[in-house]
């Protein structure tokens, strides 16, 4: 099973950061990250991670470090510079939904993995109104997101936790760009 997932990316699935505004490093700067782990691009919670992402319940089961137990923890991971825009998904993600008509397209996996390996930039048809869309106009109900910078949280089911709306704020204030946020399980 793949680890479950909160994340977030900006609305339009071509943006990235620019040169001189690193993702990896603002997130540190406003302490929802805090130290670098080994792997690349990888983080723990920072200091102010539970400000800015708000768990759901009244005693939320987290870890937010690795410990003597096999319990998986919450880490971040940044990803900002993939060449072309990515689907990411889960085991769980709902069936996408014409924008237009509302049929749910049966093929998806199929056709989402046809779509990355050719150039992603394609339209999607709807085999019922014959609507053509860009993949990302279909209605995934936060259940996958597109783009080419994502921000991570593993170890977070859907619904158990969501981004403050301060985080995207500060995000949009900072990069120009709104951001949504999805579930990956
Ligand atoms: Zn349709």
């Amino acid at each position: 099973m793949n680890t479950p997932r909160l994340a977030l990316c900006p609305v339009d699935p071509q943006w990235i950061p620019p040169d001189d505004k690193r993702l990896d490093q603002f997130l540190q700067s406003i302490e929802l990250s805090g130290k670098a782990l080994p792997q690349p691009l990888q983080f723990l919670p920072g200091q102010k991670f539970l400000d800015l992402i708000a768990f759901m319940g009244c005693s939320p089961d987290i870890k937010l470090e690795p410990g003597d137990d096999e319990r998986p923890f919450c880490l971040i991971h940044v990803q900002d510079q993939a060449k072309s825009v990515e689907c990411h998904f889960g085991e769980h993600t709902h069936s996408p939904r014409c924008p237009k008509c509302r049929s749910p397209v049966k093929d998806w996996l199929d056709s989402i993995h046809r779509w990355m390996e050719g150039d992603a930039t394609s339209l999607w048809e709807c085999s019922t109104c014959h609507w053509q869309a860009a993949p990302w106009d279909f209605n995934w109900r936060q259940s996958a997101g597109f783009g080419r910078c994502f921000i991570e949280i593993s170890n977070i089911f859907p619904k158990e936790a969501l981004p403050q709306a301060h985080l995207l704020d500060t995000l949009q204030a900072y990069y120009g760009i709104k951001w949504l946020y999805f579930y990956q399980h």
